[in-house]
């Protein structure tokens, strides 16, 4: 899963990275509008966080225009701004959700998690051959077990099972995970998806491989 962050405060900006990151989430941040407004109109996005006091655009002024162009991404504003007339009129430009500052990192994590969710027409967990995948606990089990994975293993699997039974390119799942500045190389992706069969076939899940083209889970 893929944010798109836009915070200018760094002490915040780089707090989040760090724990979303550690959670397997993929995120671009930019500073300012300008830049996230090139960022979205040409990178898959899943969520936008979205702080409002922005040096420049403002923060309900860009999201006012990525809905005036049909992007319909959820958007979670994150904000010190924290009057009920703020709230209003964030949730009535379009945002998804909002946030105040100081705020708590387990809950935003579980709002976001409730924003993807509700993309997916709030599927909580997905049986695939023995393997529970939970999306609320973002682990994936065998019975009682966790099988243990890393984030970014955790990062691709999430990919193919919201693209159950269709082909992922390679293309499209490396632009899911690549960061703004550290693109995911095709080959750092073959190793991944390498470690990820090892790990889940002994369970019955079926990853294939598409040569030259993608990947595919088969449901
Ligand atoms: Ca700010």
């Amino acid at each position: 899963m893929k944010i798109l962050l836009i915070e200018d405060d760094d002490l915040v900006a780089d707090s989040l990275m760090l724990a979303l990151r550690s959670s397997g989430y993929s995120i671009d941040r930019f500073r300012e509008a300008p830049g996230a407004e090139i960022a979205i109109a040409t990178a898959p996005y899943d969520i936008v966080i979205l702080d409002l006091g922005l040096p420049g655009i403002d923060g309900l002024s860009f999201l006012k225009q990525i809905r005036h162009k049909k992007i319909s991404v959820p958007v979670l504003i994150l904000t010190a701004r924290d009057s009920y007339d703020d709230r209003i009129q964030g949730l009535d430009c379009g945002a998804n959700d909002y946030v105040t500052k100081p705020f708590h990192l387990g809950e935003l994590e579980a709002r976001i998690r409730a924003l993807l969710r509700a993309g997916c027409r709030n599927v909580t967990s997905v049986e695939i051959g023995e393997l529970t995948f939970d999306t609320v606990g973002r682990v994936v089990r065998k019975g009682e077990q966790i099988v243990e994975l890393s984030p970014r293993e955790y990062a691709v699997l999430e990919i193919l099972v919201h693209n159950i039974g269709s082909l992922v390119t390679k293309q499209r799942m490396s632009a899911l995970l690549s960061d703004w500045d550290t693109p995911l190389t095709f080959n750092a992706l073959d190793i991944v998806v390498h470690r990820l069969r090892r790990k889940l076939e002994p369970y019955g899940l079926k990853l294939q491989t598409i040569r030259g083209l993608g990947f595919l889970v088969e449901s």
